[in-house]
């Protein structure tokens, strides 16, 4: 029985079409297409999605239905309400923020700098000095200017979640989610346990090859300088970017151009994103794949990355409802995503998508980048399980992210990033399990399809079909379906 007043179909038509408008306005606006980004209009023309009663109303219906599949949409639609709901609640402070951290300026002594290029200053600046005074300028705005707004914002969500009956922001997530948050840390510590000897192994090499300090005496305004590895510049040109995805897609099967649901959107424009993205405003209807080619490894990186979500949600079935389409858990196209981005990473790849003759310091150097990044993602879920566990101990979260941070990565971690380093809603339990869940999809192709899976086109069909069941299993179900067996972070200590 549905409650008075509520008319679930509509909300899930209306909740639809707020995804099209929303993501199309994204579009237009990163890809360079429109100077604003008008997404106040968006909402306010769909408030009555976000409201405190639709999340009554829908949670109704969930506890009232005995249908699996119907329960499985509902609480989709609920985790895509509650965000709503906390992000309509928060809309001040992050406009607020949004205006601060594209207007602010730091002056290491040379002249202005702006706030949101720090990083990529600090990777392209040579002068470790100059990187540090850097870094104490940006901490200095987070301090100052920044995080009492993060900490409005993150105390408004808290209070919400205890409003709508959940003990935590952590207990909410867990159970929009449907993910076991405490088992999932479980394993990402006992993934820190067993790199630990691996970590410098393969890190310190990669750090003295581009001249920066061992682990231990490296600073964290020295990492973007060593994700960034100007020394393999030479091997991703900007030119054989767009090219090299064509012809890897093309051995999979999958023609790029002659795919007319994918918009591959090359040109240059002066106001578009410098970073690759997808953007989904129909599934699979109507995606965009958005680069503007700069070369480098991040780049191809990023393209590959996003190209991973583009294929993944271009291949959805159409015929599923929208909450299997477009909702639903996302570690599944982060997977897909991972999972094309690790091409570049690959040495035959390398060899014989780009012809580059010796591979392995590009191979070297992203094993040990990869290993850096998922030690911090396992260290940020343990952080964030605490900051958002337990509202009562907030005085103590600066010092516990650093801790936690400092001890996983061997690097003095500053602590007034303690706000801005958190992804909304757990989403880095997303990216961790992605990565886990990468990791078995590669697994099983080199298994069915040899060591070079992604010269076959068997190898890609195999993928399309995954990749057309959408997002209405999660990324542990997806698994068990196909591959079988069951999800574990800890395993990626043997596969780094
Ligand atoms: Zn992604």
């Amino acid at each position: 029985m549905q409650p008075l007043g509520f008319d679930l179909d509509e909300y899930r038509r209306r909740a639809e079409r707020f995804c099209e408008e929303l993501s199309r306005e994204y579009y237009l606006h990163l890809a360079g297409h429109k100077p604003d980004l008008e997404i106040e209009a968006i909402y306010r023309g769909y408030a009555d999605l976000f409201t405190r009663d639709a999340m009554g109303r829908l949670r109704e219906l969930a506890a009232g239905t005995t249908d699996g599949e119907e329960r499985r949409r509902l609480r989709y639609l609920l985790h895509f309400c509650f965000e709503g709901v906390v992000g309509a609640e928060t809309r001040r402070e992050s406009a607020e923020l949004a205006g601060l951290e594209a207007t602010l300026e730091v002056d290491p002594g040379d002249g202005p700098v702006p706030y949101r290029t720090i990083p990529i200053e600090q990777a392209n600046e040579a002068d470790a000095e100059r990187r540090g005074v850097l870094e104490e300028l940006r901490e200095q705005v987070l301090a100052e200017r920044l995080n009492p707004l993060h900490r409005a914002s993150l105390e408004r969500a808290h209070d919400l979640c205890r409003a709508f009956g959940w003990a935590s922001y952590a207990d909410a997530y867990a159970e929009l989610r449907g993910l076991d948050l405490e088992a999932l840390a479980h394993q990402t510590a006992r993934f820190l346990d067993a790199t630990e000897d691996l970590y410098p192994e393969l890190v310190d090499p990669q750090l003295e090859r581009r001249g920066l300090l061992s682990l231990g005496e490296l600073r964290r305004c020295d990492l973007p300088r060593f994700f960034r590895a100007t020394d393999l510049d030479s091997l991703f040109e900007a030119g054989g970017l767009i090219d090299s995805l064509r012809s890897t897609l093309a051995r999979l099967g999958v023609g790029l151009d002659g795919q007319d649901n994918i918009h591959l959107d090359t040109e240059p424009r002066p106001t578009k994103s410098a970073r690759a993205f997808c953007s989904t405003p129909r599934v699979p209807a109507e995606v965009y794949l958005v680069i503007a080619p700069h070369g480098g490894r991040d780049d191809y990186a990023a393209l590959f990355h996003e190209a991973g979500h583009a294929e993944h949600y271009a291949h959805t079935d159409p015929r599923l409802a929208f909450e299997f389409r477009r909702l639903g858990d996302n570690s599944v196209t982060e997977s897909f995503a991972f999972l094309l981005e690790h091409l570049v990473t690959e040495p035959t790849w390398l060899r014989e998508r780009l012809a580059v003759e010796d591979p392995l310091p590009a191979v070297a150097q992203a094993r040990a980048s990869r290993l850096l990044l998922l030690r911090r993602y396992a260290a940020k879920l343990a952080y964030e399980l605490e900051l958002h566990g337990s509202p009562s101990r907030l005085e103590e979260m600066p010092a516990r992210y650093s801790e936690l941070l400092t001890a996983a990565l061997r690097v003095p971690w500053p602590r007034d990033s303690w706000l801005a380093d958190v992804d909304e809603g757990f989403y880095a339990a997303c990216y961790l399990q992605a990565w886990a869940l990468e990791a078995r999809w590669r697994a099983a192709l080199r298994e069915a399809y040899g060591e070079d899976w992604f010269e076959s086109a068997a190898a890609g069909e195999w993928l399309r079909g995954l990749w057309h069941e959408g997002q209405r299993l999660d990324a542990g179900e997806l698994l068990a379906d196909t591959v079988g067996g069951e999800l574990d972070f800890a395993a990626l200590a043997g596969a780094i």
